[in-house]
């Protein structure tokens, strides 16, 4: 596989362009990650899945990628949060911060090479402000509870540039409060006094706390250097946050932050409908009831990237809520699986080889190149399933040839062959964007038990019926076997045959 082909959209300029790392061979990424006082939602689901199929991606295109991802453990909503609850703030964000890794892990999110926090990077913070103050890009203001630092904006001529906004623009629309200590009212904190008695770090303008957007910068320069290639994060960043973080880094250190700035699009959900049952926001929580992690991540690559996404939610009758979308990716993922293990039966260790022209050897021969090809363009993922969604029909009827050729010893080897190849492919294509990483079995027992317990059944239930169907059979009571199939049915049970009918899988549909 070659390196070079890959295009990304850029928000800075505008234009999708190659991706040239500084050190050839070495991607350095920094992705805003999330703020741990509560629950992640599904708009963090989706920005966070973006930037792993990045990394994968990056990874399958033979780059050492170095991958950061930032929790914000210290921050306005976190101490209001522990106020409410008569807890520290950093236990909570402590808290929060593994129940947010899980959900995110559940999602396929493979965990950063390196995750700094905000309260073991207050001194490289410090360090930074204190430069900023040096160079006069920063400035000390007096409160009532200590000193604050401010960042001039206007010291910094390139403000605007990400966002492609204008500062006089901006300043239009800025108010000043009465009794703001801001020279300008377009500057933002770098650090916050708290006072004595408050939350806090000792710091050269007494005890406070960082303001939010510094730490993007501090921490991305100690683990990446104040220059590196890709930074990321959802399009709600874009301003004032990254464009904060590109003033603070270029005015401290005078070379260009980031090279590339990636934004992933907005999660949208039909507000009015929503508000009353869900309120405005689905967490990965709430989804992980119903749905397996990876059936939100297919979901979610449905749709390119930088497109927004609407979110659907359907209110049942019994007055559950489902999400039809992710149910809908769910059967796919399912069928995905499925495929893998036919394959991998079929195949029964056969050495991978794609012979001839037909149809679905041609499919199986380009599926992988397709979909690289697909992700290349900007992270094409929508593409790319779709090719996924081709490669998989023409691999289960390979399957289907070899069961058909029984007696074609030839045709047998030629189809088990291929049955590997298309083994061979699948993985491929499924790899970068983080699907299939599961054991098939262990998915399947996962989802099992899952779709059990939300219909209030279990598994021994479902297993009766199942032998009392096929001894009704036996001996030919076929009145009764068709009434427990639709039994089985009617409670949402898949039932085949196998073997001839001497033995019946079963699964529960989604
Ligand atoms: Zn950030």
């Amino acid at each position: 596989m070659s390196t070079g082909a890959v295009r990304l959209y850029n928000t800075m300029t505008q234009r999708v362009e190659p991706l040239e790392p500084a050190e050839p061979g070495h991607v350095r990424v920094y992705v805003c990650g999330l703020t741990t006082y509560d629950h992640a939602h599904a708009g963090h689901a989706r920005t966070l899945v973006a930037f792993d199929v990045l990394v994968r991606f990056l990874r399958a295109r033979n780059y050492r990628v170095t991958f950061v991802r930032n929790v914000t453990d210290v921050d306005d909503k976190i101490l209001k949060r522990a106020a409410e609850r008569g807890e520290s703030p950093l236990a909570l964000s402590e808290r929060m911060s593994r129940v947010n890794a899980d959900e995110l892990r559940a999602c396929g999110c493979l965990d950063p090479d390196l995750e700094p926090r905000v309260s073991e990077s207050v001194p490289a913070i410090v360090r930074l402000i204190e430069q900023l103050v040096a160079r006069e890009a920063a400035y000390v203001a007096e409160t009532d509870k200590g000193r604050d630092v401010y960042f001039a904006v206007r010291a910094f001529p390139g403000y605007g540039k990400l966002s492609h906004r204008n500062v006089d623009d901006l300043v239009s629309g800025a108010r000043v409060e009465p009794g703001d200590i801001k020279r300008d009212p377009l500057d933002f904190a770098l650090w916050k006094a708290s006072g004595d008695g408050g939350f806090g770090w000792d710091s050269p303008w007494g005890k406070g706390r960082p303001g939010w957007h510094i730490e993007c910068s501090a921490m991305a320069a100690e683990a990446l250097t104040p220059h590196f290639d890709v930074h990321g994060g959802g399009m709600d960043l874009i301003f004032p946050h990254h464009e904060n973080e590109i003033a603070q880094s270029e005015a401290a250190w005078g070379e260009p932050f980031a090279r590339l700035w990636m934004h992933s699009g907005f999660v949208k959900i039909d507000a009015e409908k929503m508000s009353k049952s869900l309120g405005n926001f689905v967490t990965i929580a709430q989804i992980l009831e119903r749905n397996d992690g990876e059936a939100l991540r297919y979901f979610l690559l449905g749709a390119h990237y930088r497109v927004p996404i609407d979110f659907d939610l359907e209110k049942r009758p019994d007055g559950r809520v489902v999400f039809p979308g992710v149910d809908e990716a769910e059967r796919r993922v399912d069928y995905l699986y499925a495929t893998r293990e036919t394959l991998a039966a079929t195949a029964a260790g056969a050495k991978p080889a794609i012979e001839g022209d037909t149809p679905a050897a041609k499919t199986v021969r380009s599926a992988v190149d397709r979909v690289l090809a697909a992700l290349d363009n900007d992270l094409n993922t929508s593409v790319a399933l779709s090719i996924l969604a081709e490669l998989a029909p023409a691999a289960n009827d390979v399957a289907l040839q070899v069961a058909r050729a029984k007696k074609d010893a030839k045709a047998v080897a030629r189809g088990q062959a291929l049955a590997a190849a298309a083994l061979e492919a699948i993985d491929a294509c499924c790899r970068p964007m983080g699907l299939l990483q599961t054991p098939a079995p262990v998915f399947f027992a996962r989802t099992q038990a899952r779709r059990l317990g939300l219909r209030g059944m279990d598994a021994a239930d479902v297993e009766s019926k199942v032998r009392d169907r096929a001894a009704a059979r036996a001996a030919k009571d076929f009145a009764k076997a068709d009434g427990l199939r639709a039994e089985l049915t009617e409670m949402g049970i898949e039932i085949q045959d196998v073997s001839g009918g001497d033995r019946t899988t079963w699964r529960v549909l989604v």
